[in-house]
């Protein structure tokens, strides 16, 4: 018994809203007991909203080069060890024809930030694919640009946009980051995303270096105001070239139990269970599944390329290339019963 505990429960159960620092107690108050609560309204709310269908998306991953030098990331560009690509538009023409006829629907194309991705190639890209599939969505992650380039994409046919806010406290983000990156301008652009009409995605890393149940509870805060379709979260996982390279790894546990939270705060989201929580733990992703999350991000890149995509060690390449593969995943989601569904997937409106 734990009456505190239960009384925040309760007001988030009720009001899809608590002050962060009641969010900064839920998540230092934690126990089983507590995450089973949590996790059985998450579920409730999502069979609600989605009943048992499980999104997919194609990710193709377009680029590992990278102007950035984020502490965290095995492509950052001080890593003088990671083998550089950049796919074509051809090649990424490919990954979505082949994505297509296994009954994908949504393409993210998802990189570093490489100069060599101008607009006008962008712009190209995306149309190509919107005119070929108009019945599918384009989702980009692609870092930080411009109002003007976000705008041209989304003019271009683009439909969402994810970027992952990382953290919301100032503090930790500059602990993350270099300097020339500010959580201003990463929140910036997440509201500029917003205002042009993409469906914009947020999130963050559970785990990462100096990480406190503080800053966590203000990016609980942050996603309950700023109302993102869709949140991508994953347990940091270190890479061995990178500067956090001995820090240990996020808890998948954590993770469950935060996006139980994030469905009650905001039960229409559109939420994945990420590679990285497949990649911490076997059955991982199905874990994020029956803690909340509604999609899945199969990897549709080119083989040649999967495993130089590598943000953390041992990225697990969750691929769904093939029919096969695909049937596997099927397999898995059912076995777990929900459904794999190939909707374009959309987030449900007017739902609070
Ligand atoms: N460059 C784009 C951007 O900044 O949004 C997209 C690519 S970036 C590699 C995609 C995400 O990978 C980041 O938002 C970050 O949260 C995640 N990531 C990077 N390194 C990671 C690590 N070591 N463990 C877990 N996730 C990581």
């Amino acid at each position: 018994m734990n009456k505190r505990r239960d009384y925040l429960i309760g007001k988030l159960i009720a009001s899809h809203s608590l002050g962060e620092g009641e969010y900064k107690e839920l998540i230092e108050l934690r126990d089983d007991e507590a995450a089973l609560i949590l996790q059985k309204e998450a579920v409730r709310l999502r069979k609600e909203i989605y009943g048992d269908k499980v999104f997919i998306r194609g990710l193709i991953e377009i680029s590992n080069i990278c102007k950035n030098d984020c502490l965290y990331c095995g492509i950052r560009k001080s890593n003088k060890s990671c083998d550089r690509y950049r796919l074509t538009k051809e090649e990424i023409l490919s990954c979505c024809k082949d994505g297509y006829a296994l009954g994908f629907r949504t393409f993210v194309m998802q990189g570093g930030e490489d100069g060599a991705f101008t607009d006008d190639f962008l712009c190209e890209t995306v149309s190509e694919i919107k005119s070929l599939y108009p019945d599918c969505a384009v989702t980009l992650s692609l870092g930080e640009r411009s109002r003007e380039s976000y705008k041209r994409l989304y003019e271009a046919g683009a439909d969402r946009y994810l970027l992952r806010h990382e953290t919301a406290d100032e503090e930790h983000y500059s602990r993350l980051h270099p300097k020339n990156l500010t959580l201003k301008s990463r929140m910036e652009c997440l509201h500029t995303l917003k205002e042009i009409g993409f469906q914009t995605g947020c999130g963050f890393m559970v785990g990462s270096p100096y990480q406190t149940a503080e800053c966590l509870a203000k990016d609980l805060k942050f996603i309950e105001e700023f109302r993102p379709d869709m949140v991508g979260i994953g347990p940091f996982i270190p890479h061995k070239d990178t500067p956090f390279r001995d820090y240990p790894p996020g808890s998948a546990k954590l993770t469950c139990y935060l996006l139980s939270i994030i469905r009650i705060i905001h039960p229409s989201v559109l939420l994945p269970s990420t590679t990285a929580l497949g990649t911490l733990e076997e059955g991982g992703r199905e874990k994020g599944i029956l803690h909340g999350a509604n999609v899945i991000m199969p990897n549709l890149s080119p083989t040649a390329v999967r495993n130089k995509y590598m943000l953390y060690n041992n990225k697990l390449s969750t691929g769904a290339e093939s029919a096969q593969k695909l049937d596997e995943l099927k397999k898995k989601i059912s076995g777990i019963c929900y459904r794999i569904t190939c909707e374009r997937g959309d987030a449900a409106k007017n739902i609070t």
